[in-house]
């Protein structure tokens, strides 16, 4: 290829946010100034202009210089990415097999997406005065906006409100807040984006094996250095992030915490709050706009200390990164599941490598691939086997559904056992894996069933709104009267759903106080937290939900956790369904009996003999990981092999396997050409649920035993696609390390 050199023009490799795996060249005009690496650049596109990041600047390009099309203008003087973070995203563009423009502006807030300026405005807050407390009861009342200011920043109290806020009581208020400040009676202040410190807690004494994995950590804040913290539930794996994290910042440094859940973050944050007497930010995608982009801010200058954040705070710039945590390690969550397909663990650890410095992976119940990474040595184990002082594991019953009479879900054990907690006073939780009422419905007469028109699924029963739910697509209709085949009026509900259990509750224990927590009573990050503040009140006796209800969350007042119809997990089609299933059981279970009462765990099952769940019953996740371990290095799945998963849907039925079919003559060609025969691909196959929102869908499996050669044949293979005129017929996308396989 001939390279045009021309001066003194400077070409400028430009990221756009647009689904093309390459950057953009353009030129920089004569007299203009050279752009650093990592600013942002408005560039014409076609017809529009277009905000992208330069990730670097030379003197040649592929086509002659003149004919580029120059910049518009030049954003930023200082970069948005600083050098190591931009390394980071370019590495993850990279690996992930993502177009590099998608990447950068998933990591950017939104307010830097548009044309805001890099630093934010601060936001200028107001609050209420001793004396204007005092001069209320005495104003005249001719005065009735002085009033109203006065009376809402009253209630606002030390928090104070913002002026955005304020000025929604009315247009003209400039010159009220004016008056207002000039008597004294309120005043202005900046509220900085971090959280204020100073909530000293108790201190706690640390267990010999919460002593010996700070003191590991610790001994290790120099350099690289990737910690599994394997410790059961309840075990103090809190104490030990505090900990190492106070070491960090007491060497000046700044600590990145990430969380799976947003309703997590309240809780730890409250815990840092107390531990450590330090300014704090946090990070999700549930924050308003300007309040993001100032506490990105605060990470960025070193402002906070301490950066706690969901799964895209992975991404945070810090001005000196110290330590970085991964709680939960093994939560699904952190793995995007569309469009940029990332895992936050997995970049976490990058992130930690190349900044050389140490990152605590915790969990009760590590992935497989983590665990695989501490058995040999690739990360360094430390356990915490036990819970603290006298406080135990809970202990676990299986109850045989082959020997026990069920209604409407409930077995007469587990009515006992929640009889005796509603006695006590005590919280019991029944953790049911599906919401909605029945999660299907049929005709008893013809046999008519209930089947999503847009999905290869069955419709929920949702008894309340009564609603027929496709949980796939969200497909909602009324529940008919009437069977739409035979017109009986003989529709009946299969299986339970939470709805259905809420309802058995109700009616065995009229008297308790039953609240229900899933997906459709818990809409919004808020209703979760406050969900979660009634249980720790003791305002709800029982609590029946989804795995919203298993996530790490500390209940002191749960002694009983009940376990109903688990047992489809054993029999997934998805290879880590046995997994997933361990994981989910173990930390429901975990959730009771974290404070001075014992814990009971009642499982209902038709398979107690099953491996999975006689574990469960002895606490036993080691022997469980090695199992399974043992079994995936059999079937040569990972971590024993790295996959990458090529899906395509389109309205049209034979589309997506005719695109996959191409794509694997293609990639067969290229494997030979390319001289890798260590990669394989499988056949193209319809995905499980071959349709879905009215797309069909198909999936081609490539894998190798490692990760080099796989990634050298998604560089050519992919390259290759993007050309294909079959690849416009239908969506299709790679998934690197795919979580799920349907
Ligand atoms: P995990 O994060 O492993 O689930 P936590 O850190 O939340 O566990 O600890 C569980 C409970 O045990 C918390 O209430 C915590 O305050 C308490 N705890 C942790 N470590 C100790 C300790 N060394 N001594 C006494 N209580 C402790
Ligand atoms: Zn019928
Ligand atoms: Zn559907």
């Amino acid at each position: 290829m001939i390279a045009h050199t021309a001066s003194p023009a400077k070409v400028v490799q430009v990221a756009l946010p647009l689904p093309a795996r390459r950057l953009f060249d353009y030129r920089c005009a004569d007299d203009e100034l050279i752009p650093r690496v990592g600013v942002r650049v408005i560039v014409p596109l076609q017809r529009r202009s277009v905000i992208g990041i330069v990730c670097s600047v030379g003197d040649s390009s592929e086509v002659p210089v003149n004919r580029l099309r120059k910049l518009n203008s030049v954003l930023d003087e200082q970069p948005v990415f600083a050098s190591p973070l931009l390394k980071l995203l370019l590495w993850t563009a990279h690996y992930y097999h993502h177009p590099v423009g998608e990447v950068l502006q998933a990591a950017l807030p939104v307010a830097l997406r548009q044309q805001q300026p890099l630093a934010p405005a601060l936001s200028r807050h107001w609050r209420i005065c001793a004396d204007g407390e005092r001069v209320r009861a005495e104003l005249p009342a001719r005065y009735v906006l002085q009033h109203q200011v006065l009376a809402a920043l009253a209630t606002a109290g030390d928090e104070g409100l913002a002026e955005e806020a304020i000025k929604i009581l009315s247009g003209r208020l400039t010159p009220v807040l004016a008056r207002l400040h000039e008597q004294g009676w309120i005043a202005p202040f900046v509220r900085p984006a971090v959280l204020p410190t100073g909530v000293r807690g108790r201190t706690v004494h640390l267990t010999v094996a919460q002593e010996r994995a700070c003191q590991g950590v610790i001994g290790a804040l120099a350099g690289y250095a990737p910690f599994l913290l394997h410790g059961v539930t309840g075990s103090g794996k809190t104490e030990v992030y505090l900990r190492a994290a106070a070491a960090t910042l007491a060497a000046g440094r700044q600590a990145l915490v990430l969380v799976p859940e947003i309703a997590l973050t309240p809780q730890l944050v409250q815990r840092f709050r107390e531990a450590l007497d330090v300014p704090l930010a946090v990070i999700h995608s549930g924050l308003p706009v300007a309040q993001r982009h100032r506490a990105w801010w605060a990470a960025r200058e070193g402002d906070a200390a301490v950066v706690l954040g969901t799964r895209s705070a992975v991404f945070t710039p810090l001005a000196d990164p110290g330590l970085f945590i991964v709680d939960e390690e093994h939560d699904p969550s952190y793995k995007q599941q569309e469009g940029f397909r990332y895992n936050a663990r997995d970049v976490m650890v990058k992130r930690a490598q190349l900044a050389g410095i140490p990152v605590i992976l915790g969990s009760a119940t590590p992935s497989l691939e983590t665990m695989a990474n501490a058995r040999d040595g690739r990360y360094r184990h430390l356990a915490l086997p036990t819970r603290p002082g006298a406080t135990r594991l809970p202990t676990v019953r299986l109850l045989n559904l082959a020997d026990l009479a069920v209604n409407d879900g409930l077995t007469a054990p587990v009515i006992a056992a929640i009889k005796v907690r509603l006695d006590r006073g005590e919280q019991s939780i029944v953790y049911v894996n599906r919401r909605g009422f029945a999660p299907l419905v049929a005709c008893s007469d013809c046999g008519w069933q209930g089947q999503c028109r847009r999905c290869d699924a069955r419709l929920t029963l949702h008894r309340r709104s009564h609603k027929l739910v496709c949980h796939h697509c969200g497909a909602t209709a009324a529940a008919p009267v009437r069977c739409p085949q035979c017109s009986a009026e003989r529709l009946y509900g299969i299986g339970v759903g939470t709805q259905r259990i809420e309802e058995t509750l109700a009616r065995v224990f009229p008297a308790a106080r039953i609240l229900r927590l899933d997906s459709d009573t818990i809409r919004h990050p808020a209703r979760l937290e406050a969900a979660l503040s009634t249980i720790r009140s003791g305002a709800a006796d029982i609590l029946v939900g989804t795995q919203l209800l298993s996530k790490g969350h500390d209940f002191a007042a749960v002694t009983l956790v009940c376990v109903l119809s688990t047992d489809q997990g054993l029999y997934s089609m998805d290879f880590r369904g046995p997994e997933r299933l361990f994981q989910q059981l173990t930390q429901v279970a975990g959730r009771a009996g974290r404070a001075d009462t014992p814990g009971e765990v009642l499982v209902q099952t038709r398979h107690p003999g099953n491996p999975a769940y006689t574990r469960l019953a002895r606490h036993d996740f080691s022997g469980f990981a090695k199992a399974a371990l043992a079994e995936r290095q059999a079937a040569g799945y990972p971590p024993f092999a790295r996959f990458a998963l090529l899906r395509a849907q389109s309205p049209v039925a034979t589309a997506p396997l005719q695109f996959l079919r191409t794509a694997a003559r293609l990639g067969q060609h290229l494997l030979v050409r390319e001289q890798l025969p260590s990669v394989q691909l499988m056949d193209p196959v319809p995905s499980l649920m071959e349709r879905r929102a009215g797309r069909y869908r198909a999936q081609l499996l490539a894998s190798a035993a490692t990760e080099a050669p796989l990634h050298r044949f998604l560089n050519c293979w992919l390259a290759a696609l993007e050309g294909l005129p079959a690849g416009r017929r239908v969506r299709w996308s790679i998934d690197v390390d795919p979580q799920e396989m349907y």
